[in-house]
């Protein structure tokens, strides 16, 4: 479908812009497209805001872009979360191997800023008029003519835009309804996190703790406010998720029986209930990421394995180029072309990073993989990485 809209009608044809999915990407997007003038409306499926998700670590590239998108988040951002200092490899009988100070100031500019999923997200969401986010709004798909997006909700409502934009994650139901792939790939990796308040011994020298088993692993990052985020980790070819949430906390103690207690001891701190459980997923990169007035960004463009951190920072980038793109085009088919065409190459790569990544922990890597990750880790890679500039500005 050809969408052909002039520049000097851009801002007004395109005035109502709805986006689905209000975790980082979505309400970032709302940010910049509102700084454009456009009325941004917000539509999340979670029945009110709570404290989940994991310990994210942004990196200068995504830091920078929202920085661009939201002038000032990042001191916000800084008192909340822990800029890393030290950072540490263990084993998992709680032997050092190596420890270090980050280096990411001193050569990009931006720390590597440890904050709580949640943080980030209540800190987007008070950039924005509370009430242009529709909580309890689960889009179920949409249809689309040359006129408008009608969008559909599981609540019964359904609203009208003129852009619409699926920001909601790994199963996104806005890629669904574009592409019908199904559900994401499973790479063989699971997960079990949570975020407490807890004071972990290490956190009096390191912000970071990485501890290495067989085939398994663990993080415990300092997410700033006195919490700790940790993350569990197996390599497990075929997975089963526990029967309750019970069972997921028991299920992780025995599979930390021969770890030093101080890593158990945070697990055993955890309330049951907040345990999160699942499968690391992700998906092919798409050759398109638009249709019509429908288009993708984020999770929902590019699920990735956690390995590099970029998950988050890749998406902060989506959203500011899609703000530059939508402030310069002629056309809204012009504006998604753009922006397909600035991001889907260097998002693949990153996915593509991300999944030989990934094997490194569990130390199954083909020699081809050896090679990639060799790369990985080369200079040259990390600047392109986190030296990374809006394409419009540079
Ligand atoms: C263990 C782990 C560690 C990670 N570490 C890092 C890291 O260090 N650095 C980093 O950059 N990234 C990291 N990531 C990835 C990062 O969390 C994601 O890439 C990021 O949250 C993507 O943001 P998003 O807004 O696109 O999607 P999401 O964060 O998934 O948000 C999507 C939102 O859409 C809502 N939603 C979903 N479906 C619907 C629907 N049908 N209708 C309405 N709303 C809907 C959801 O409730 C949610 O609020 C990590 C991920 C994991 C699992």
């Amino acid at each position: 479908m050809q969408i052909d809209i002039n520049q000097k009608s851009l801002g007004t044809m395109l005035k109502k812009v709805a986006i689905i999915g209000a975790g980082p990407g979505g309400l970032a997007a709302a940010i910049a497209l509102q700084n454009l003038g456009f009325d941004v409306q917000v539509y999340e499926k979670a029945q009110e805001f709570c404290p989940v998700g994991t310990g994210l670590g942004l990196t200068p590239n995504g830091l920078n872009c929202l920085e661009a998108i939201a002038p000032g988040i990042v001191t916000t951002l800084k008192s909340s979360g822990c800029s890393v200092g030290q950072t540490v490899l263990k084993s998992m009988n709680g032997e050092t191997i190596r420890a270090s100070s980050s280096t990411f100031l001193e050569q990009y500019g931006q720390p590597l800023l440890t904050v709580w999923w949640w943080r980030l997200q209540q800190i987007l969401a008070s950039r924005l008029p509370s009430d242009i986010i529709h909580l309890n709004h689960n889009c179920i798909g949409f249809e689309q003519d040359e006129s408008g997006v009608k969008v559909y909700f599981e609540n019964g409502n359904t609203i009208d835009a003129n852009l619409l934009i699926g920001a909601d994650g790994v199963n996104s139901a806005v890629r669904e309804t574009l592409f019908a792939e199904g559900k994401p790939h499973y790479i063989g990796s699971m997960c079990w996190r949570a975020v407490i308040k807890y004071h972990h011994e290490l956190f009096n020298s390191y912000d970071l703790a990485f501890i290495k088993g067989k085939q398994q692993f663990m993080y415990l990052l300092n997410v700033g406010e006195g919490y700790t985020s940790w993350i569990y980790r197996k390599f497990m070819p075929d997975y089963s998720l526990s029967a309750s949430v019970e069972q997921v906390k028991v299920r992780i103690l025995d599979e930390l029986t021969d770890w030093d207690r101080s890593f158990r001891a945070i697990v055993e701190a955890t309330p049951a209930k907040q345990i999160w459980e699942g499968p690391i997923c992700d998906r092919p990169p798409l050759t398109s990421w638009s249709q019509g007035r429908v288009t993708l960004l984020g999770d929902a463009a590019h699920p990735m394995a956690p390995a590099m951190a970029q998950g988050a920072n890749s998406t902060f980038e989506d959203v500011c180029e899609l703000q530059a793109c939508l402030s310069q085009a002629s056309s809204l088919t012009e504006a998604l072309t753009n922006y397909e065409q600035r991001r889907i190459e260097r998002t693949s790569i990153i996915q593509a990073r991300s999944a030989v990544g990934e094997m490194r922990y569990y130390d199954i890597e083909t020699a081809k993989e050896k090679q990639e990750r060799a790369d990985l880790t080369n200079e040259h890679f990390s600047d392109w990485l986190y030296r990374y500039k809006v394409f419009a500005d540079s």
